[in-house]
């Protein structure tokens, strides 16, 4: 085992952790990041369509209209006053990106170039906004290639393909992490003043999904295991956009460009359900849409995908109808969403310039994770009580400024935005903190449980496990939900994590990149966040966001203001069926926007 020192450790290299990285030692700090995946390898290298800033490059725009989208985009579960600093945060933010570096398109003149995106709106819901900054249809490779560079440059130490299994915790304090080194298996702890969660999100619980075969959770159950509550996780996005049968995401730039959602017979049935907006309304909105289409027997085929179109000529014909004078032709498409064409073309076999794109609502983003305040310290209550050196940001954080829904683009934002508060607020808390010890032992329980995976003697595989619980997640915890389905989601876990504790066999019993252990681990990461998500969502008798429920059909301001909290309660670091969850529903939304203006107070959402 060997023992590492630093002032403050990143765990996870997408943007979120290296912007946080960036600023931590920008202010100071000796910095190292711990990553699983190579940085450029991350999944924020996938995000496709554009960050959101309110620059008005190319419309009239103001960072108070951009908090006003992601309040209602959220409905209404958002914190305002971190609504407020996401929007706010973000111009500067994406100016900072381009001058170090980052190739934006731009406009004729020169400026950053600016494309529309679902729910993002000018002067509080009038019209859609070209808020959007992207570089092609590849904004997050861009950023990671930008970030990684300007770390290097920073003198940040990466340790890279280290799996970090669990949070080193002593008097009260995080005091850093625990990983294996992948390449021989071998045990790192790291010992530091602040530790900052980074790990991004865990679609991987549901079958169909957006989501890297990385984004298994481990930072988020790794924090979790320790005591700390979820936030939220009732709260998961279904994109929908997601290539019929892979869920390989199709941006959504796509309809910010023009395309259009078509059902078996060429309606364009999201003028029914979001009359003004129409195929640009939030996600939930667009995914539950869908998801009718298919019920009312309109799914192509009679089978449960949808088209979305963008062959210049469908595009055209709708531009004209909607009194636009702006036309499209195929070498715009090509170039514009370039690496759209490509997937399509590859994964599956179909055209996007010659025939519309078979698509279904795939899992996409956890809006829920490690609750946070706005500089990135982990807050473990409703009285916003910090953790001491634990801090958290990105996709794995709940800050939570997206609420029930995030709006496309502000994801991104989300990253470069906190991650930076984290990164400078680490620098600053590392200047008058002292190190305090390592716990004891700092390996013995994750070892232990390693071992337990290695040596465990039953029939089934980890992907059996993987699949059962995918599908189960799937058909009960998707994008419609009901009490009944919800119980039985929430036996259902339980059932596989017996399997997964009495039942399992891996193949690999070697030490130097043994996926097949990783996996397992991983698997059981996935398993604990399930159960976290299916008690949160049983648990929330209203429809909002992202969680919509056919037995609480209306969302009910009344009561549910408030964010869930799901903390694990056991005396066992790797939970067993023992162990019990408890929810704490006190902690208030942010209404500090509503209070001044009166166009932040909760209304109902009429696209
Ligand atoms: C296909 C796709 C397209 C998207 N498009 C957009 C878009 O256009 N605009 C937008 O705003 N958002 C978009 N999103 C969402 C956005 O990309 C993600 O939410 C965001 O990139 C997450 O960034 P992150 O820094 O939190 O984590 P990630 O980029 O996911 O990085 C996680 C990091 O954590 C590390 N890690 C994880 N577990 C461990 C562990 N146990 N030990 C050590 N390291 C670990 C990994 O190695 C990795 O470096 C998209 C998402 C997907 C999937």
């Amino acid at each position: 085992m060997q023992t590492h020192q630093f002032d403050a450790i990143i765990v996870g290299a997408g943007g979120a952790g290296l912007m946080a990285a960036l600023y931590a030692s920008k202010g100071g700090a000796k910095v190292a990041v711990v990553s699983k995946l190579y940085p450029t390898r991350s999944h924020t290298g996938a995000a496709l369509g554009g960050i959101g800033a309110a620059l008005g490059n190319l419309d009239e725009d103001k960072p108070l209209w951009h908090a006003y989208d992601t309040v209602k985009g959220g409905d209404y579960l958002a914190d305002q006053n971190a609504a407020k600093v996401l929007a706010e945060n973000a111009v500067d933010a994406v100016i900072e990106l381009e001058h170090m570096g980052l190739p934006f398109d731009r406009t004729p003149e020169g400026r950053i170039s600016q494309r529309r995106f679902g729910g993002h709106t000018s002067n509080f819901g009038e019209k859609a906004v070209r808020r959007a900054c992207h570089a092609a249809d590849r904004t997050g490779h861009m950023i990671l290639q930008t970030l990684y560079q300007q770390c290097i440059k920073n003198d940040v130490k990466f340790f890279v393909e280290f799996h970090v299994v669990d949070v080193a915790m002593n008097q009260g304090h995080c005091v850093g992490c625990v990983a294996i080194e992948l390449g021989t298996g071998e045990f790192h702890v790291f010992h530091a003043k602040a530790t900052l969660f980074a790990t991004g999100g865990w679609g991987r619980v549901w079958q169909i999904t957006s989501n890297a075969h990385s984004l298994t959770g481990d930072g988020a159950a790794a924090v979790y295991r320790r005591g700390v509550p979820m936030q939220d996780m009732e709260f998961f996005q279904f994109h929908p956009t997601g290539l019929y049968g892979l869920g390989v995401l199709l941006t959504e730039g796509i309809r910010g460009e023009g395309g259009i959602l078509l059902n078996r017979h060429g309606e364009r049935f999201m003028e029914k359900y979001a009359p003004s907006i129409k195929d640009l309304a939030s996600r939930d909105v667009v995914s539950r849409s869908i998801y009718m289409e298919v019920r009312a027997g309109n799914g192509i085929g009679g089978k449960d995908y949808v088209h979305l179109d963008i062959r210049p000529q469908t595009v055209n014909r709708y531009l004209a109808e909607a009194g636009e004078t702006r036309r499209v032709d195929e070498a715009f498409v090509a170039r514009v969403l370039a690496e759209t064409l490509d997937v399509c073309r590859t994964y599956a076999g179909v055209d996007p310039l010659t025939e519309p794109m078979p698509i279904q609502p795939t899992a996409h983003y956890a809006m829920g994770g490690i609750p946070t305040n706005v500089d990135a310290e982990v807050v473990i209550d409703e009285n916003w009580t910090v953790l001491p050196g634990m801090y958290a940001a990105g996709e794995c954080a709940c800050v939570s400024c997206h609420g029930a829904n995030r709006l496309g683009t502000n994801s991104l934002v989300d990253l470069i935005v906190f991650g930076r508060r984290g990164g400078m607020k680490i620098a600053e808390y590392v200047k008058g903190a002292d190190f305090i010890p390592l716990p004891a032992n700092p390996t013995g329980e994750s070892e232990a449980e390693l071992k337990r995976i290695r040596s465990s003697k039953g029939k089934t595989r980890p992907y059996q496990l993987r699949q059962d619980m995918q599908k189960m997640m799937m058909a009960k915890v998707g994008v419609f939900r009901e009490g009944k389905a919800l119980a039985e989601a929430v036996d259902d876990v339980k059932a596989l994590r017996e399997r997964y504790r009495t039942d399992l066999t891996i193949d690999d019993q070697g030490y130097k990149f043994n996926t097949d252990l990783m996996e397992a681990w991983e698997l059981g990461c996935l398993l604990d966040l399930a159960e976290a998500t299916a008690v949160s969502a049983l648990n929330r008798t209203e429809s909002r966001g992202g969680h919509s429920r056919e037995d609480y059909q209306e969302r009910d301001d009344e009561k549910w203001l408030v964010h869930t909290l799901v903390t694990l309660k056991s005396d066992k670091a790797y939970a067993d069926n023992s162990a019990t969850l408890e929810i704490n529903t006190n902690k208030k939304v942010d209404m500090s926007l509503a209070a001044e203006d009166p166009r932040f107070v909760p209304k109902p959402r009429v696209y």
